[in-house]
Formats: C-alpha cells, sequence, structure tokens
C-alpha cells in the first residue's frame, strides 16, 4: 500500500500520485483518497448528532 494513493474523478481507478495527477488509465484528474479514518468520524458524528436532536427534542415537547 502506498500513501499517495490517489483516485481519478475520470474514470474512478485508484492510481499512484505522479507530478501531473493524471490517471494512468484513462489520462483523467486524479484527487486526494480520503482515509478510511474520515468515514469512521462522520459514523460518530451521525450518532452523536442523532444524540443531541434527541435531547434537544425532550426538551422543548
Ligand atoms: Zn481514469
Amino acid at each position: 500500500m502506498t500513501k499517495h494513493l490517489q483516485k481519478c474523478v475520470n474514470c474512478g481507478e485508484y492510481s499512484l500520485a505522479n507530478p501531473e495527477l493524471k490517471c494512468i488509465y484513462c489520462g483523467g484528474q486524479l484527487t486526494n483518497v480520503k482515509p478510511p479514518k474520515f468515514s469512521l468520524q462522520d459514523k460518530f458524528g451521525k450518532y452523536r448528532l442523532k444524540y443531541f436532536k434527541e435531547e434537544f427534542e425532550k426538551k422543548y415537547n
């Protein structure tokens, strides 16, 4: 695994970052891939949001 993995916005293939940020498959633009950590944090954020929403509704109902 590399820490410089990028994803093509055109074809969705993963490829290594290169100076021109071009996809090796189709020549499309490469973008940074978010580490899995972020999606995990999003999940927790969602639960937290749900919790606060419930607390909020308890107070104002
Ligand atoms: Zn591509």
